[in-house]
C-alpha cells in the first residue's frame, strides 16, 4: 500500500527534541507529522534520562537503607536486586512513553513508525508496518538525535564491551566493570553500579573526571567517588580490549609512558556519542556538516537548507534533552516567524552523580574572557541545617558575579538537591537578577536553598552562619 501526506511540518525523530517540537507546532495550529523508527520519547526517555534515573532512586535508596542506623532505623540484612530494579525502570519508562504517545494523539500529530529518509527538502519518506508513506511538508525539522560512540581501538567488538543501551538491560551485573570515559554518562553509571556493588575503575584522558564542570565541582565528586570505593585514573588513553583467558577484559593504558593493565568483567564504553545523520543523507540533500560531523545550524537552528531545522544531539553543543526542548520551541517559533534564536549560556547543566553537580550560566573564565570583573561567593553545604539532617555534607553554592553591576552572571551547587536548587539561578541568570535580589528573597527555614541565599549575602560579607 502507498499513501501520500500533506503536511506544514514534518519531523524526523522522536526524541525530547523532536516530539516537543510536534507538540508546540501542533498546539500552535500546525499541521504536524512525525517519523520515528525506534520507540517515542527517543534516547533520554527510553535509554537515557528516564531509566538512569530510575535506576538511580533504586541506587540512592538502597544506599540510603543501607545507611538506615545512623538515623535510628534498625534494619536487617538489604541487598540489591539489578534485574528487579530493571524491571522498575521499564515501568516508569513504559508510563511515560505512554503519556508522550497519548500527548501526540490528542494534538493530532501524525505520527509513522518507520525509519525516515529526507528525499529532498520538502519530502520525507519511510516504510510503516502496512505502507510506503511519502510526506510533503512547508518545514522539515531534523532531530534524529545520537548514539554512543565507539573508537577505533583493537578489541573494541569483543563481547565484553558494553554501551549505556546495554547496561540498562543487564539482568546480571558484573563483578567489576572498566568505565572508559569519565564524563557525565561514565560517572553517573559509575555511582549507581557502585552502589549494587560492582567493583568500578574509571579511566578518563583528561586530567580530571568531569572534564567540562568547574573544577572545584569535579573534585568534590572525585573525592566522593573514592570514598565510595570508585577507582579512577586520570590522564590515560585506553590502548587495547583483550578477552581475559577465565572471561572479563584487560584494557592496556599508558600513563606518563607507562604501561598499566586494568581487569573488568565488563568494559563500559562511554567516552561520547555519535551523530545520527543516516537518514538524513548530507550530501545528496546539501545539508553542511560540522567538522565534528553535527549538523551545522544558524542562532536559529536553521540548516543550510532554508526550510530545513535541526535540533537536539544531532546539532551538536552539551547535548541535554532540556536542550533539545528549548531548541524545539525556538525552532518552531521561527517556523511560525516569531523570531526567536539560542543563548546557550542559559541551558542549565544536571549531573546526577553522587553528590549532584549543576552548573548555569557563566564561568568564571567565560565571564573574565567577555570583559567582567567578576566577584564568587561560595557558601559550604556543610554550614546548613537542612543539608546536615541528610549526613551528607560535601557541595557547595557558588555565585559568579559581575561586581561592577553585583549582576549575577552564573552558578555552581554541587551537593543534596543540586538538579533542583540551580534553577533559583538559572532564574537569576536569566532575567539578569542582581545579587541583592536573592538578598531581600525571603527563604523558608529549614532549607538547602537557603544555602543560595547564604551565597548571596556573603558576596556582601553578610553571611549569617559561617
Ligand atoms: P534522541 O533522544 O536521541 O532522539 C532521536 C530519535 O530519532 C530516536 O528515537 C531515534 O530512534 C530517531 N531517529 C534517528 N534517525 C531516524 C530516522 N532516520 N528515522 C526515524 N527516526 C529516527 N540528558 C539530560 O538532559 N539529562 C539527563 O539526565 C540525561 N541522561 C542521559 C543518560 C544517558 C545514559 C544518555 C545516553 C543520555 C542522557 N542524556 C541526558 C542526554 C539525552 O538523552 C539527549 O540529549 C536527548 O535524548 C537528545 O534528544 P534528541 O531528541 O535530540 O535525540
Amino acid at each position: 500500500r502507498e499513501e501520500k501526506h500533506k503536511v506544514d511540518l514534518c519531523i524526523l525523530g522522536g526524541g525530547p527534541g523532536g516530539y516537543v517540537a510536534a507538540i508546540k507546532a501542533a498546539k500552535s495550529g500546525l499541521k504536524v507529522a512525525l517519523v520515528e523508527k525506534d520507540k517515542m520519547g527517543g534516547t533520554c526517555l527510553n535509554r537515557g534520562c528516564i531509566p538512569t534515573k530510575a535506576l538511580l532512586q533504586s541506587a540512592n535508596l538502597l544506599s540510603q537503607i543501607q545507611k538506615a542506623q545512623k538515623f535510628g532505623i534498625q534494619v536487617n540484612e538489604v541487598k540489591g536486586n539489578y534485574s528487579e530494579a530493571i524491571k522498575y525502570k521499564d515501568g516508569v519508562v513504559s508510563t511515560l512513553r505512554n503519556g508522550v504517545e497519548s500527548l501526540l494523539k490528542r494534538h493530532n500529530v501524525k505520527v509513522f513508525v518507520g525509519e525516515g529518509k529526507l528525499i529532498s527538502d520538502r519530502v520525507i519518506t519511510t516504510e510503516t508496518s502496512d505502507a510506503k508513506v511519502e510526506i510533503s511538508a512547508e518545514h522539515i525539522i531534523l532531530a534524529t538525535g545520537s548514539k554512543p560512540k565507539m573508537p577505533a581501538i583493537q578489541g573494541i567488538n569483543s563481547r565484553e564491551v558494553i554501551t549505556s543501551d546495554d547496561i540498562l538491560s543487564l539482568e546480571n551485573l558484573p563483578k567489576s566493570m572498566v568505565v572508559i570515559g569519565g564524563g557525565v554518562i561514565g560517572m553517573e553509571l559509575s555511582f549507581i553500579l557502585r552502589k549494587f556493588g560492582v567493583e568500578i575503575t574509571v579511566i578518563e584522558a583528561m586530567d580530571s573526571i568531569l572534564p567540562s564542570l568547574n573544577k572545584k565541582a569535579s573534585e568534590v565528586v572525585l573525592k566522593s567517588a573514592e570514598k565510595q570505593g570508585i577507582k579512577v585514573i586520570t590522564g590515560v588513553l585506553a590502548q587495547e580490549i583483550a578477552s581475559a583467558a577465565n572471561g572479563g577484559a584487560v584494557v592496556s593504558l599508558t600513563k606518563d609512558k607507562e604501561e598499566l593493565k586494568v581487569y573488568g568483567e565488563k568494559v563500559l564504553m562511554s567516552i561520547g556519542r555519535e551523530f545520527n545523520i543516516q537518514g538524513i543523507d548530507p550530501d545528496k540533500n546539501k545539508i553542511e556538516l560540522t567538522e565534528q560531523g553535527a549538523v551545522k545550524v544558524d542562532e536559529k537552528l536553521r540548516t543550510s537548507v532554508t526550510n530545513i531545522y535541526a535540533i537536539g544531539d544531532v546539532i551538536g553543543g552539551y547535548m541535554l534533552a532540556h536542550e533539545a526542548s528549548h531548541e524545539a520551541f525556538v525552532a518552531v517559533d521561527n517556523i511560525l516567524n516569531k523570531e526567536n534564536s539560542m543563548n546557550y549560556n542559559l541551558i542549565p547543566s544536571a549531573v546526577f552523580s553522587d553528590p549532584e553537580v549543576a552548573q548555569v550560566g557563566l564561568t568564571e573564565k567565560q565571564a573574565e574572557d567577555k570583559g567582567y570583573t567578576i566577584k564568587t561567593s561560595n557558601f559550604p553545604y556543610g554550614a546548613n541545617g537542612k543539608v546536615l539532617t541528610t549526613q551528607k555534607t560535601e557541595g557547595f553554592v557558588e555565585l559568579i558575579v559581575d561586581k561592577d553591576s553585583n549582576r549575577i552572571l552564573g552558578g555552581t551547587v554541587v551537593g543534596v538537591g543540586a538538579t533542583e536548587i540551580i534553577h533559583q539561578i538559572a532564574i537569576a541568570v536569566t532575567k539578569e537578577l542582581l545579587v541583592d535580589d536573592i538578598c531581600s528573597t525571603v527563604f523558608a527555614h529549614p532549607t538547602v536553598s537557603e544555602s543560595v541565599f547564604e551565597a548571596a549575602l556573603g558576596y556582601f560579607g553578610e553571611e549569617i552562619h559561617i
